[in-house]
């Protein structure tokens, strides 16, 4: 068995983590219509009335409301990594009211559709996704019950 030393993003520049130790999402915002996008990118403004085409990296909210939920109940396919035996795990849609977004992220270990309702609010966390072999954890970000 090997100790974890290390933890990085699975995917970089998604989220970070601040002085507290809380995470937030990284977003890209319109300087000039103020329109948001996750995941963030460098331009290309998502709204079609607005020619902008350079976003700005921003932070987003750590909460929002329950927007819509589901369980996912079998394995992905390869090469997305699952535990075996797999375990089933719920995925939520979280609105965040301030920047009009709807984020699509796993909700942690132990909480399942049963455990969730449209409304609730829900707070960003990160959790890791699997171990590599040299014992590096490799995080995402996920959602909780606020
Ligand atoms: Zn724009």
């Amino acid at each position: 068995m090997q100790d974890v030393t290390n933890q990085e993003p699975a995917i970089d520049g998604w989220f970070a983590v601040d002085d507290a130790g809380n995470p937030h999402l990284i977003g890209a915002k319109c300087p000039q219509c103020g329109t948001y996008v996750f995941p963030p990118r460098e331009n290309n403004c998502p709204n079609p009335a607005c020619a902008g085409d350079e976003l700005e990296s921003v932070a987003l909210s750590r909460r929002g409301k329950l927007w819509s939920y589901t369980e996912n109940r079998y394995a992905p396919p390869p090469p997305y990594p699952a535990p075996d035996p797999f375990e089933p795990f719920a995925v939520a849609a979280v609105e965040l009211a301030d920047e009009g977004l709807i984020v699509l992220g796993k909700v942690v270990e132990g909480t399942l559709a049963a455990d969730l309702k449209v409304g609730i609010e829900m707070e960003l966390t990160t959790m890791p996704l699997y171990t590599d072999d040299l014992g590096v954890e490799h995080i995402v970000y996920a959602w909780r019950i606020a």
